[in-house]
């Protein structure tokens, strides 16, 4: 793989940093640097740095809130490319839909639809990150997922502009067909709603979630993926005995046994020697071996 230099990339309009610490942009606060981090102007300008990164044959992938990942503490070894830019959060009201770019945070998602009198999404309330994010991961709690009110997708594949529709799109539990697809913006079906009724259960969700998450410190939210047709994750960890058991700064949250906390100064080794002590006892233990819901970025 080439090495990056600034000068390769001055054809680049938004913002470029080399050797960008990744801790500074996930909700883990953890993640080495990463060799180049760039939020591209517009998609022209990301056209760009995919076609340059093909090119030069340098891997690259889209972080949205980055509260998904878990990156290694040697970073990223590419280009690390970011929608933030404005252009890629924009939105388009039309009757009962709503058009929206996937670079935009689902916090500011639901709020903005709500000055529309639209809802719907209250559900995505407390789950960090974007619409790109939520979308790659059928983002969703308790029993809704950003797939049931997904209707269109557009997105880059192979430089192209794509569009899939309900029948191309599949969703299930935290997952979609949409990996490798560099996604742009989508078009979700909302219902119509007041505000002061959405701004009732938003908040009714978010203190659900602050009663059961351990939300006072940095984490991705669920480490490993509930296994079907069995107990929960958090309940197969709780009984292996690991709640509130630490690596470093790494440690199972007292609150909610899926959630791995960081305490202050964790590394992704500590994160990953935990996530490999629970998978080994679980499976001893209840025959089960869990996956993971988090994303690995980098070398383990
Ligand atoms: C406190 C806390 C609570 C949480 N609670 C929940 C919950 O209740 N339910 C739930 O489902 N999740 C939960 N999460 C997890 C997380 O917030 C979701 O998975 C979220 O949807 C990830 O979005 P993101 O933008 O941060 O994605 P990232 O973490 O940045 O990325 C996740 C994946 O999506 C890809 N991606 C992101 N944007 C694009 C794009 N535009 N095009 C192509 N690929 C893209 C990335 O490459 C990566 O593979 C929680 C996390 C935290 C920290």
């Amino acid at each position: 793989m080439a090495k990056i230099k600034k000068e390769d990339l001055s054809f680049v309009r938004g913002a470029v940093r080399l050797d960008e610490p990744m801790s500074r942009h996930t909700t883990f606060k953890i993640g080495g640097p990463a060799d180049a981090w760039i939020s591209p102007a517009d998609e022209d300008d990301l056209l760009g740095v995919l076609r340059y990164a093909e090119e030069k044959d340098i891997d690259s992938f889209i972080i949205g809130g980055g509260s998904k990942l878990l990156v290694s503490d040697k970073g990223f070894r590419g280009i690390v490319i970011s929608l933030e830019a404005p252009v890629f959060g924009a939105l388009v009201f039309e009757t009962e839909t709503l058009t929206a770019g996937c670079g935009i945070k689902t916090r500011e998602l639901i709020k903005k639809a709500a000055e529309k009198d639209l809802g719907g999404l209250e559900f995505l309330a407390g789950i960090p990150g974007t619409l790109g994010g939520a979308l790659m991961m059928n983002a969703g709690w308790p029993t809704k997922a950003i797939g049931d009110f997904t209707e269109e997708v557009t997105a880059f594949k192979d430089f192209k502009k794509i569009k899939l529709t309900k029948g191309d799109l599949r969703f299930s539990y935290r997952d979609s067909n949409l990996k490798g697809l560099i996604l742009l913006s989508a078009r979700l079906r909302l219902e119509n709603k007041t505000k002061d009724k959405i701004d009732v259960e938003v908040n009714k969700n978010l203190e659900k979630k602050r009663k059961t998450q351990d939300l006072g410190f940095p984490s991705v939210g669920s480490v490993f993926l509930n296994p079907s047709g069995t107990s929960p994750a958090w309940e197969l960890i709780e009984r292996s005995g690991f709640k509130g058991k630490a690596i470093g700064d790494a440690a199972v949250s007292g609150k909610h046994a899926n959630f791995i906390i960081n305490r202050g100064n964790a590394k992704a080794s500590d994160v990953s020697r935990l996530i490999d002590e629970i998978q080994k006892k679980v499976f001893k233990d209840s025959e089960i071996m869990l996956k993971l819901e988090v994303k690995l970025i980098g070398e383990f």
